[in-house]
């Protein structure tokens, strides 16, 4: 049995990463980047109207109301070219250039307009209204580096400097492999001893956002079919996930076939609650995930290990999960012999304090209650968390 935090060390040692491609920006989302994206421009690239109103010199306008002459016009693609002189104004549109000689903007709502001339109402402050000149970002400045993940956040960002296409790393190509001899596919009605097959489609969701998923047909517990399914899945993708039959039962085939076609086991049991029997091997190109079937444990050890694997492939600037944390509320114990990441519901207090409202955990099988686990909560071996403590926690997102 081996720490959790060896199983992540071994994990990113036999990792290698994949080459980068070079896709639209729209369909960035999610990847990593494989360059750095530099502004190659000025933000704004002018001194910018934040509103609709009047182009002011604020000495002018102190002793406000005030009536100046309106001597043009600066809208958003065509500014005012000419300069502002004592007792002018220009009326400005928002998002347009601020003329020379102003040094402020009042709100249309301010002023007054009859014949030409502009009464602005209220005085205003230097640089009231406007957006100076690069105050955003400096032409040649690093917005974003290599190996940061794309959120939706950033595409505005890299949008505006002219980034169409972006270079990222490549997605791995990944496959699930249910294996047990009593799942039946979801589409059909378990007959006698038979459980749908759940994990399948749950493990495909959750690794869509890390790589391109394929459901490979499940198979049963019986070692020739186990046997080509795997040696096939191993030539055709980068990463398989298995799960079920990693235990010690007397129909738990998956480790002797890993063994039989030759793969390279790096561990097959960690110190963790739920997860101990989760294996990590190797077959041709191939990175193997082989992890138990019991859906809860199967959600934790692809939280923990396989999504490590899957960022650290594509070249992920952080691969391992970020801790957050929560206040304890009802006392949660620990395992002896084992760290335990354990499902929970969260909850925010009126003081703004983030609370484990309940363990959704009650065995690893279950994953009714599961459905309702916003986080899992890090308890570390042999140390109960009481009421109160402050836990580690991961969101499951
Ligand atoms: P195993 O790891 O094969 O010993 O399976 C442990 C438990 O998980 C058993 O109760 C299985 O029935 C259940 N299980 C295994 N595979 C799946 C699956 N694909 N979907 C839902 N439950 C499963
Ligand atoms: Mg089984």
């Amino acid at each position: 049995m081996i720490p959790i935090s060896e199983a992540l060390k071994i994990i990113k040692r036999e990792t290698l990463a994949l080459s980068p491609e070079t896709i639209d920006l729209e369909n960035s989302v999610g990847r990593v980047l494989a360059q750095e994206i530099r502004a190659d421009m000025d933000l704004p690239p002018f001194d910018r109207s934040q509103m609709d109103g009047f182009a002011v010199k604020t000495f002018d306008v102190a002793r406000a109301p005030v009536q100046l002459k309106i001597v043009g016009e600066s809208i958003a693609g065509k500014g005012f070219d000419g300069k502002l002189n004592p007792g002018e104004a220009v009326r400005i549109m928002t998002g347009a250039r601020v003329p020379n000689g102003a040094d402020a903007v009042q709100k249309v709502e301010l002023t007054e307009e009859e014949n030409g001339f502009i009464t602005i109402t209220e005085k205003t402050k230097v640089r009231e209204n406007i957006n100076a000149f690069a105050s955003e970002i400096e032409t040649g400045k690093q917005i974003f580096e290599t190996g940061e993940i794309i959120t939706e956040n950033m595409i505005a960002a890299i949008a505006s400097f002219g980034y169409a296409k972006v270079k990222v790393f490549k997605k791995p190509k990944a496959a699930i492999l249910s294996t047990g001899s009593e799942i039946v596919d979801i589409s059909v009605t378990p007959q006698k001893d038979q459980i749908r097959n759940s994990n399948s489609v749950m493990l495909k969701v959750f690794a869509d956002r890390f790589a391109d998923v394929e459901i490979l047909p499940s198979v049963k517990d019986n070692i020739k079919s186990l046997r080509t399914a795997i040696e096939k899945a191993a030539k055709n993708f980068d990463f398989l996930i298995t799960t079920g039959g990693v235990s010690v039962g007397d129909y738990d085939f998956t480790k002797p076939v890993l063994r039989e076609l030759g793969a390279e086991i790096f561990f097959e049991k960690i110190s963790l609650k739920p997860g101990k029997p989760t294996v990590f091997a190797k077959l041709k190109n191939c990175l193997i995930f082989a992890l138990p079937g019991n859906p809860v444990s199967s959600v934790v050890t692809f939280y923990l290990f396989a999504r490590t694997a899957l960022l650290k492939m594509q070249s992920a600037k952080s691969c391992e999960l970020k801790p957050s944390f929560a206040v304890v509320s009802d006392n949660i114990k620990a395992a002896k012999e084992r760290d335990s990441f354990l499902p929970a519901s969260l909850e925010t207090d009126k003081k703004g304090k983030l609370i484990i409202e309940s363990l959704r955990f009650n065995g690893s099988s279950n994953f009714i209650a599961f459905a309702r686990a916003d986080a899992l909560v890090f308890v570390p071996q042999g140390k109960n968390l009481e009421s109160g403590d402050i836990a580690e926690i991961f969101f499951l997102q």
